[in-house]
């Protein structure tokens, strides 16, 4: 097959804020690859789905070959996959702490590392990394949660400091909260709650975060790395 438009590889792209990510990218007509774990039935057919657990490395490999086999290396990634276990710190086991991390910050570096060895041999990329206005802001019942998305920042900035002369940027968006599966599964007092301090009176939309990301991978944003974009309908008010 002829490539046409750029590898786009999202994780976690299956479903919500992912699945709208790559949705975004393959309307302009880029070749887009997104992870799922168990099933990839329903998925939009202009989507490759390569299966991967993005807290195993070596399921990561299989799933980069792969992507690599059938769209070439990748030049856009967006590190979207991410989950929660809220408790407060008093409750939270060192594992609750532990998992989250990786699924949400260990993870990033893993695919970030892949993915920097063609964006490397190419002189050029774009990374993304899907972090949350709770990273910046933090939020009580999520120590674990919140350290992660804080540590995305630190992971993209220094990437960007690192691979910023072969061209290649590295930037963060910090989605407020989006209607999805995580925010739908909050209880009804505390959904509103939150809606009672943003300033925007709503949940985003999973298209109003792709908005912003499929910029960061676009050539109008090539000047752009090391950035924080909050999405947040004004309730980190730019952290
Ligand atoms: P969902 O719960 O709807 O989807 C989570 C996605 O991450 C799924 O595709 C899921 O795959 C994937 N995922 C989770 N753990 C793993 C793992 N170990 N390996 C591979 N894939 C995994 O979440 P959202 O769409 O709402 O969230 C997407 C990102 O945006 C996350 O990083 C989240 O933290 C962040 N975010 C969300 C906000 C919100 O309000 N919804 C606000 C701020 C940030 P599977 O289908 O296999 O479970």
């Amino acid at each position: 097959m002829i490539a046409v438009g750029r590898s786009v590889l999202v994780t976690g792209g299956n479903r919500g804020i992912g699945l709208a990510i790559a949705q975004a990218f393959a309307a302009q007509g880029d070749q887009v690859a997104v992870t799922y774990r168990v099933g990839a039935d329903g998925l939009p057919g202009e989507l490759l789905p390569v299966q991967c657990d993005v807290t195993d490395t070596e399921a990561i490999d299989r799933a980069f070959t792969e992507v690599e086999e059938k769209h070439g290396p990748v030049q856009v990634l967006v590190s979207n996959a991410g989950m929660n276990d809220d408790t407060l710190l008093m409750r939270m086991s060192e594992d609750q702490f532990t998992r989250v991390v990786d699924a949400n910050l260990t993870a990033a570096y893993r695919v970030a590392k892949r993915a920097s060895r063609g964006m490397l041999k190419a002189r050029g990329g774009r990374m993304i990394f899907i972090s949350s206005v709770v990273g910046l802001s933090g939020s009580a019942g999520q120590v674990n949660y919140a350290a992660a998305k804080a540590g995305l920042v630190g992971l993209a900035r220094s990437v960007a400091r690192e691979l910023g002369s072969r061209g290649i940027t590295a930037n963060v968006v910090a989605p407020g909260f989006v209607d999805t599966d995580m925010t739908r599964a909050l209880p009804d007092a505390r959904r509103a709650e939150i809606l009672g301090q943003i300033p925007l009176g709503r949940y985003a939309s999973p298209e109003e975060i792709a908005a912003a990301v499929t910029w960061l991978g676009s050539d109008t944003a090539g000047y752009v790395t090391g950035a924080v974009i909050p999405v947040d309908g004004g309730l980190g008010m730019g952290h």
